[in-house]
């Protein structure tokens, strides 16, 4: 082609980044071992994989495959590190995470062409942003290691942390997981993709060549059945990072239920790309380039749902097919490249599968006219119209550079349509009207809203998802909070579990005895008035349950009897069962406009449930000395401590604010808290009143609505609270009381897919059930592993701790200028 011709097509040429630095270093490694304790060690079994370029199929390098025996060596490692690096000042890990920062920008080249020949990624992608992101995490993060004495002052770190990483985004999902870690103190045995380790292996040489101290961090390469499983269920670990697929995060989720393992999981997503006549076509298409064939649509966050209002669906369609004939696809180290290679045989194969059922399925697929690449795994860029929403292809994650378009005529169908997802990662609105996009956004059950673009990361902003998309953030202020744990939390054995009504008839008998004085009953017994007894019997009060703002009877017509310590009976609940529990649950979602409600409304009925509440505090204060046989005056300040909890999270109603982070482009982020929606609860045994307000006014004040089950041995003073929340103005169904048996209510409530939390403060073989139960629809717990917490002392009972529990954040990205 002469200079004349090229011109006038004006194609691109070839312009091929060199493969030979980064061969080379494979070259002088290969076999590669693993990463502990600073040094390369041999695997125990001493096996080694094959790391295949799937531009070409053919095998790049060798890797160790570890066994248990390495992940227990790599774990002991670790452990003996936490014990310096965790009581390093933070300045000191700030320094160390700083060099790391500045040894990946002088690697960055070579880190780049790393990545391109092991994943296929264009080197465009992992130049210009893989790698650039992957040193902004560490200096934002060695930024929380300086701070996090004065920022996060309650806090410790966890411990050792194994973190599991996927194939699509190998060194940048490293530094997600490493940087926060390390930033708190923490450190971590990491396990790269098999497919892509050989930039965690080059990460592993800087941390030798900074001096990191040993066993800070340790990385094992090798296959998920025998390090992957080994870590996640390996005792001396205190918490699992995971970011894959759902079906894996599912069965973590089992594995470390009832362990005391904290976890996070960024798992798969089927995200909606929302396009509104009056967006501009040009930039749609181009973010539509970005959103699905960026990574060959191998990103979590993929928008892979095209969602187009109806009148201008043609026309964004006939624009589409013309630029996907000009995507370039092929050698992922040619810098002039659009689309690389698909990571693996396995992958494309299952592509290629889920793209036959969508033509099987009847929609219509259309691809360009170029053909790909016939040597390595090429995938080309693929559009699917005619889609209906029920369809496997509309429903499943493709994981490839697949797109499918359905349309909408209004905002609320476009919203409905956005949300017809067991998913909820992220989502893009496009509209040149601010209003309706800022309208829409809150709409969207997603953990990112990108409003005019797509794709945008930045160590500001925490990423993560809703529904079965997973649980925790990662990024931002918000993220770090996986790291740590309260500073008055130990992980000591539980405690023994607190006495339960059956069994206190005949054990309890040593509990102080009311004073005669305190003895005196308030309801159902003799009562002196001026001196006069009254020769009526009392008028007998069983209490019901309390369901979308009315006192309903049990479903099952059964009556429990409560117990006082010395095991006579006090009174009598509604035995609740499982049409109760979802009776409760569906109360509780027609009450969802509660979320939708100003902040200063909930504020108001929470310190009117709080002044209610001071009127009885006499009456109250007697049920808790009844029901425990505690003394007077420790209930009293029970019903004190209830009472100014209240005003606590009256106060944080309108308080508990978002940010606004400042990513380092021309816009913004606004980091919203949102409600998670309905939240199932299992109060504590102890401290019948204080528990129950503990865990309610949280929940309510962050806009969720819920369904509590009160202490199972002392239910009284919650349902002694019906009437205050009754006469409170408090919305039918924002609170809803199902008295009972605590287990077997709380999993039913755990296994009920339209609750999106569970928090269950009892025994630890409970929280297993519940942590075990609540994987199927991946609905994020909050359990106590039968730990006491101190629910008089302020610093454990109430504050952010609860607050973040009782929201998930979202980040709206809106950039500005023209
Ligand atoms: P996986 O979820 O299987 O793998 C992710 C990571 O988890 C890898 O390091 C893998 O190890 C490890 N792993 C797998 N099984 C276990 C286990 N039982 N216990 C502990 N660790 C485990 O994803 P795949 O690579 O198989 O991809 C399958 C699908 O998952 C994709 O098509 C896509 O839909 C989704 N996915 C989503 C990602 C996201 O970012 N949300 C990322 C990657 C995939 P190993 O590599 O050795 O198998």
């Amino acid at each position: 082609m002469n200079v004349k011709e090229i011109f006038e097509t004006m194609e691109y040429g070839p312009a091929p980044e060199a493969a030979a630095p980064g061969l080379a270093w494979i070259q002088e490694r290969t076999p590669l071992n693993l990463f502990i304790n600073n040094q390369w060690v041999k695997p125990a079994g001493g096996q080694y994989i094959d790391s295949i370029n799937p531009a070409t199929g053919k095998r790049l390098a060798q890797v160790a495959a570890a066994t248990s025996a390495d992940v227990d060596a790599a774990v002991a490692a670790a452990r003996a590190a936490f014990e310096t690096w965790s009581k390093a000042p933070g300045h000191v890990r700030a320094r160390y995470m700083y060099a790391i920062a500045r040894h990946i920008q002088k690697h960055s080249r070579l880190l780049a062409v790393l990545e391109s020949l092991d994943n296929g990624k264009p080197i465009r992608e992992t130049r210009d942003i893989d790698i650039p992101l992957v040193a902004r995490h560490f200096y934002y993060h060695a930024g929380w290691a300086q701070l996090m004495e004065s920022e996060l002052p309650g806090y410790q770190p966890v411990g050792v942390v194994g973190q599991i990483i996927p194939w699509n985004f190998p060194l940048l999902m490293l530094a997600w997981k490493i940087a926060p870690a390390l930033a708190m103190g923490n450190t971590v045995v990491l396990k790269p993709a098999r497919y892509t380790s050989l930039t965690a292996l080059k990460f592993a040489e800087i941390v030798q060549e900074i001096g990191l101290p040993p066993g800070v961090v340790n990385i094992l390469t090798g296959e998920a059945s025998q390090v992957g499983e080994a870590l996640v269920r390996h005792p001396g670990i205190n918490k699992i990072a995971f970011t894959g697929s759902t079906d894996v995060g599912r069965s973590i989720r089992r594995a470390t239920a009832g362990s005391g393992k904290k976890l996070s999981l960024e798992l798969g997503g089927k995200s909606p790309f929302i396009v509104f006549d009056d967006a501009d076509l040009d930039s749609v298409v181009e973010g539509v380039v970005d959103a699905i064939w960026f990574n060959q649509g191998q990103v979590c966050c993929a928008g892979s749902r095209l969602l187009v209002q109806e009148n201008i669906a043609d026309r964004l369609i006939e624009k589409l097919r013309e630029r996907m004939e000009h995507l370039r696809i092929g050698d992922p180290l040619d810098k002039a490249v659009d689309i690389g290679a698909i990571v693996s045989p396995g992958q494309l194969k299952e592509i290629q599968r889920l793209v036959n059922t969508g033509v099987e399925e009847g929609a219509v697929m259309w691809q360009p006219s170029w053909a790909c690449p016939t040597e390595g795994y090429f995938f080309p860029p693929t559009l699917f119209t005619n889609v209906s929403p029920a369809t496997t292809i509309a429903q499943v994650e493709i994981f490839g550079p697949v797109l499918v378009s359905m349309t909408f005529r209004t905002p609320a169908e476009a919203v409905e349509l956005a949300n017809n997802t067991r998913y909820g990662l992220a989502a893009s609105v496009w509209s040149e009207n601010i209003n309706l996009a800022l309208d829409v956004a809150p709409k969207l059950k997603a953990g990112t809203v990108w409003i005019n673009c797509t794709n945008l990361f930045d160590a500001t902003s925490g990423f993560g998802g809703y529904r079965e998309s997973g649980f925790g953030r990662e990024g931002g202020k918000e993220g770090l909070y996986e790291y740590v744990r309260p500073k008055w939390e130990t992980l000591e054995a539980p405690a023994k579990e607190f006495h339960i009504a059956e069994e206190s008839a005949s054990t309890n008998g040593s509990r102080p005895a009311v004073s005669a004085d305190e003895d005196r009953e308030f309801e159902g017994g003799e009562q002196l008035l001026d001196g006069y007894t009254p020769m009526f019997p009392a008028i007998d009060r069983t209490p019901k349950m309390f369901i979308g703002g009315k006192q309903t009877r049990p479903d099952s017509g059964y009556s429990r009897d409560v117990y006082d310590p010395q095991g006579q009976v006090i009174g009598q609940v509604g035995e609740g069962n499982r049409k109760d529990i979802r009776n409760a649950v569906e109360a509780a979602h027609a009450a969802g406009g509660w979320a939708a409600g100003t902040t200063h409304n909930r504020a108001q009925i929470l310190y009117y449930i709080a002044e209610n509440l001071s009127v009885r505090e006499d009456e109250f204060a007697r049920r808790i000395v009844q029901q425990t046989g505690r003394s007077y005056a420790d209930a009293a300040a029970e019903v004190q401590a209830a009472i100014s909890r209240l005003f606590s999270y009256a106060a944080w109603a309108d308080k508990y604010e978002g940010a606004v982070h400042r990513p380092p482009l021309r816009g913004v982020a606004l980091a919203m808290p949102e409600a998670i929606g309905v939240i199932g609860m299992a109060c504590p045994e102890e401290h019948p009143l204080l528990g129950f307000v503990s865990l309610v006014a949280p929940a309510i004040a962050m806009g969720n609505t819920i369904v509590v089950i009160p202490s199972q041995v002392a239910p009284l003073s919650a349902t002694d609270c019906y009437q205050v929340l009754e006469t409170s103005d408090l919305p039918a169904g924002v609170v809803n009381i199902v008295t009972g048996d605590r287990d077997l209510l709380s999993q039913v409530l755990a296994e009920h897919d339209d609750v999106d939390a569970i928090w269950y403060f009892g025994p630890a073989e409970g929280c297993k059930r519940i942590e075990l139960a609540s994987a199927g629809n991946m609905k994020r717990t909050w359990v106590s592993y039968g730990h006491p917490r101190g629910w008089m002392d302020t610093a454990q009972g109430e504050g952010e701790e609860f607050l973040r529990e009782a929201t998930q954040v979202k980040n709206i990205w809106v950039p500005y200028g023209e």
